[in-house]
């Protein structure tokens, strides 16, 4: 059997360097006899580690590399890298990991080419699911969810008769509701007060997953959970009313499908993303994982409560957004990246409570009109941006 060949966008990162380590582990699978497939890394692209890219490229073998830095020696160079890499090089699977609207029109490139997309990025359908959506119908484009609750609908999903393919697809009608869960972030049992005075360190100390520096900030004021929402009603086009988010601090059950039947189904794994990474990788095959197994008689508990929207304001947004459509997920998702920049930006210190005010305050004062291409798209993001870097630059240290 040929291998299957992969390109991985933001190798560099946490997605990135955990999807190498799946392609490792199914390739020592294949070795012993144990997996049909062979992985062939076949291009991997970054943004400043350079360092790290070229020793990726070193250890798996890989001679199509891109680094947005224009002084790196990768084969692609400069903020177009990521995309010029995934049009020039032939490939059957991309893992789209690179964070934020960044890895928008790489991903878009992939889709329109028609390439399975194992997709980790949910900023790319937040801001443009109008336009990668339709691309994907029309290339015939799979896309694999990475996110680990999307993961969870999916596998879920997957259970019911007409069993539904991969995403793009619409859930059945039998399934009445959808909620992801939320572990809660590090401020889950923190006062409104408290949470206004968090500092950087704090919302970056996630109790239950490690990840990069801006999921980790979004898990932390639950726009996360918002972004995540809004991804979900993309990719199984499913309408605000039927779903739902709820805080479930283990970080355990990551979906839960409540069909019309009153059963429920959902998928449980560790908190270890590299077991949906695999199920993308490996779809719609099944292999001996290398995350922890889940050994339900030493968990004390499971508990789920319902997010508390006076201290979590920006779960609020994803059902504006899904209501208003057009190119308020565009505004939605530049705001909120500004705003997480600016609070991790010690010379700008914005506090962390105004970063879904400012995302709110975006969508509510900006023009929201259709998303025709990526023209319409830049235009929704830059006045997104304007707004927030001029509020942030107002909000200085000793004016929280
Ligand atoms: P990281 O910050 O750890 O990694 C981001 C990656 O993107 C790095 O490889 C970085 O390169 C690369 N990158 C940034 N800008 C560019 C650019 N302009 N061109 C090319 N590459 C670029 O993020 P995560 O891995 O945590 O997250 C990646 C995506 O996956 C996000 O969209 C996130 O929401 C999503 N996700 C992450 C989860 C997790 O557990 N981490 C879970 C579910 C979804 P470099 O480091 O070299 O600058």
């Amino acid at each position: 059997m040929p291998p299957r060949r992969i390109i991985i966008l933001g190798s560099t990162g946490s997605i990135g360097t955990s999807t190498l380590g799946v392609v490792a582990h199914l390739n020592h699978l294949h070795a012993r006899g144990e997996y049909p497939d062979r992985f062939d890394v076949v291009g991997l692209a970054a943004g400043q580690n350079h360092q790290l890219l070229a020793q990726q490229a070193a250890r798996f073998n890989c001679s199509n590399t891109a680094c947005s830095r224009s002084d790196s020696s990768a084969t692609f160079r400069g903020p177009t890298a990521a995309f010029d890499l995934v049009r020039a090089v032939d490939c059957d699977l991309v893992m789209a990991a690179i964070v934020g609207s960044a890895g928008l029109p790489a991903t878009l490139a992939a889709v329109e080419l028609g390439r399975d997309v194992a997709l980790a990025n949910k900023e790319t359908l937040v801001a443009a699911g109008a336009l990668v959506i339709p691309a994907a119908v029309r290339s015939g484009s799979r896309l694999l969810p990475v996110d680990s609750e999307h993961s969870g609908v999916w596998q879920a999903l997957m259970g019911i008769k007409p069993t539904p393919l991969a995403p793009p697809l619409k859930a059945p009608d039998a399934v009445r509701r959808v909620t992801l869960t939320a572990s809660g972030g590090p401020f889950r049992t923190w006062s409104p007060e408290q949470i206004r005075r968090a500092t950087r360190e704090e919302a970056l100390r996630h109790p239950t997953w490690t990840m990069g520096a801006k999921v980790t900030i979004d898990s932390a004021s639950l726009m996360n959970k918002a972004l995540e929402l809004i991804e979900a009603h993309w990719l199984f086009e499913l309408p605000p009313e039927k779903l739902g988010a709820v805080i479930h601090p283990q970080s355990i059950v990551h979906a839960i499908v409540e069909l019309n039947d009153a059963s429920v189904l959902a998928q449980l794994a560790c908190p270890d993303m590299r077991t949906p990474i695999q199920a993308a990788l490996t779809f719609p095959r099944r292999a001996e994982g290398a995350a922890p197994r889940l050994d339900l008689a030493s968990l004390s508990r499971l508990e789920f409560e319902t997010p508390d929207p006076a201290r979590f304001p920006a779960l609020a947004l994803a059902d504006l957004v899904m209501h208003r459509g057009e190119s308020s997920g565009a505004i939605l998702n530049a705001a909120n990246e500004e705003a997480v920049a600016a609070f991790l930006d010690p010379a700008r210190d914005l506090a962390f409570h105004r970063i879904p005010e400012l995302a709110r305050e975006a969508l509510e004062t900006l023009p929201i009109g259709p998303l025709r291409d990526l023209s319409d798209l830049a235009e929704a993001e830059s006045l997104a941006r304007d707004l927030i870097r001029r509020r942030a630059a107002g909000v200085h240290v000793g004016v929280r």
